[in-house]
């Protein structure tokens, strides 16, 4: 049985079962993209050396005979499991930031939808773009703009719940999933981050700045698709920009009606 949302950090065969081979199981395991960089290990009895090789070119990483020296092989499969933990890590995450990639926000995003839609518990999705970061840029220099960049990833890393995800879409933009138990509860703690943020003192290379974003927020199950969450988000945050920046919209459904409500604008 392969569990779909499970990743392991290793993977232990037999080279036979009695329904199959444990090559052709390394092989089927392969298949799944989540699984090419899952370390597969080979441990049987099998002394000859070319159904070893064989092992190896169907998908598995190592091969031990059995008997093995106990301390030899958990040795080895735990050094092994640390080193794949390391590299999952830098494959998820963002390296500027530390925070979730786009590609493992949207996976979570996915898993959220597949999982909220059986209870129809309602999550909020909001989408943050600093504002007029070119102008940081051309200012004080990219560098700055980074600094920036890191300084909002910590602020609301610090400002989120536990059970909130947190994401970075690239550039100046992220993205985050609030299980909430009503719409209210997202728009206050975005706006509350808002607020903090645009009382940050940036500083590089002798600069002093401040600068503000603004947010987006979509409602499901009001919008229940990974795409139609997506463009609200996106359209919340274009109404944002548009009427003067700095602010949070929350878009909901109501009766089949488009609900945009903001109670921004102060700091
Ligand atoms: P708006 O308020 O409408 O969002 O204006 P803006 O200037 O922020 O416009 P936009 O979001 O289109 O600009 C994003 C800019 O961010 C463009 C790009 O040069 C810059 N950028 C993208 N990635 C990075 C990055 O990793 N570091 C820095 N310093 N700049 C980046
Ligand atoms: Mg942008
Ligand atoms: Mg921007």
């Amino acid at each position: 049985v392969i569990i779909d949302d499970f990743v392991p950090d290793l993977i232990l065969l037999n080279l036979y079962y009695p329904e199959c081979l444990g090559m052709e199981m390394a092989a089927i395991l392969r298949q799944k993209p989540s699984n090419a960089s899952v370390p597969i290990v080979f441990l049987s009895r099998e002394q000859n050396l070319s159904r070893h090789l064989a092992a190896i070119q169907r998908g598995g990483d190592d091969f031990f005979i059995h008997p093995v020296d106990t301390d030899h092989l958990v040795t080895s499969l735990m050094a092994r499991i640390r080193r794949t933990r390391v590299l999952r890590e830098l494959t998820i995450r963002d390296a500027m930031t530390g925070l979730l990639n786009h590609s493992t926000f949207n996976e979570r995003l996915e898993q959220a939808i597949r999982q909220h839609g059986r209870n129809s518990a309602p999550f909020a999705f909001a989408m943050v773009d600093i504002d007029n970061f070119k102008r940081i840029n051309d200012g004080y220099g990219h560098a700055a703009g980074d600094q920036a960049i890191r300084n909002l990833a910590r602020t609301l890393k610090q400002s989120l719940r536990p059970v909130d995800t947190l994401g970075r879409f690239g550039g100046e933009e992220f993205a985050i999933l609030m299980p909430v138990e009503e719409p209210g509860e997202a728009f206050r703690i975005m706006d509350g981050i808002r607020q903090k943020f645009s009382r940050i003192q940036h500083s590089h290379g002798g600069h002093t700045f401040q600068c503000t974003f603004s947010c987006g927020i979509a409602m499901y199950p009001d919008f229940s698709g990974m795409a139609e969450l997506g463009e609200t988000a996106d359209e919340g945050l274009y109404i944002a920009k548009d009427k003067g920046r700095n602010s949070v919209i929350l878009i909901q459904k109501q009766n089949g009606n488009l609900l945009v409500s903001t109670g921004s604008g102060g700091n």
